[in-house]
């Protein structure tokens, strides 16, 4: 995990490092448990608030954030992995398991493909379900169906396995909906075409003069880089550095 994070990605990997280690537990023949996972997250999420101004992007760079803000992240995070417990998890029930939260890679032409897939699976029929958890709110899934299809590519791969057997899995937590999504020959006909014209972009730049920042205040706001950044800083005209203007939330 980062050393450092912004405010709106605190829910997210709360919520996700809470369902890794309750899965750890649970492929160590322990049962999950979640009053177990809320003190280990609302743990962490004091841990980080008490090194706020170093370890909160927006704090960090001196945007004054409203008060009670950790009290509404940790509802949100309470109310997560209540969702995933009671209506996500059990559907899984049944299933054998393989991996979670483990980074793989693999190659396609030339290139290094790197997957990190948050829990991995079969059922008894021979499928696939390769599952994802989304801690925002529906319907976030065109933006992230890319992202799936790579997945769906490796384990198509890995497993030597056809299309027809893999399942992609969305829990959001947010409200503890699942949806699930088969893969087609085009969708992976398409990505790897995305793939081979992404990476050839990239590859064509090597320096980091190459690339031209765009500046845009939501975003730079919640940016590391922003200290350092002539156009993100223009958007601020530097008003924000004159004072630390911290909440008082302790
Ligand atoms: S601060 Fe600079 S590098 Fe960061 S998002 Fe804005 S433009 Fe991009």
């Amino acid at each position: 995990m980062s050393n450092i994070v912004n405010l709106n990605s605190i829910i997210g990997i709360a919520t996700h490092k809470s369902i890794a280690s309750e899965i750890e537990h649970w492929v160590n023949g322990k049962k999950t448990n979640f009053k177990r996972a809320k003190k280990e997250t609302l743990d962490w999420v004091d841990m980080i608030w008490k090194k706020r101004e170093e370890k909160i992007v927006e704090i960090a760079n001196g945007f004054e954030i409203e008060k009670n803000y950790k009290n509404k992240i940790k509802h949100y995070i309470i109310k997560n992995l209540k969702n995933f417990f009671k209506s996500i998890w059990p559907q899984f029930r049944n299933h054998e398991y393989i991996s979670h939260e483990k980074l793989e890679s693999f190659e396609l032409e030339n290139y290094k493909i790197w997957v990190k897939v948050d829990f991995f699976t079969c059922d008894e029929s021979g499928n696939y379900f390769l599952s994802d958890w989304k801690s925002k709110k529906q319907p976030s899934i065109e933006i992230s169906t890319s992202q799936y299809y790579v997945y769906a590519l490796w384990c198509k791969n890995f497993k030597n396995t056809t299309l027809e057997n893999i399942k992609i899995r969305v829990g959001y937590t947010r409200t503890g909906d699942i949806s699930t999504i088969s893969p087609t020959s085009k969708d992976i006909r398409e990505t790897v075409k995305k793939i081979r014209t992404e990476c050839r972009q990239w590859r064509k730049s090597d320096t980091i003069e190459e690339y031209s920042p765009l500046s845009d205040e939501s975003k730079c706001k919640k940016c590391e880089y922003l200290r350092k950044c002539r156009k993100g800083l223009k958007l601020f005209k530097n008003d924000i550095f004159r004072s630390k203007r911290y909440d008082s939330d302790k």
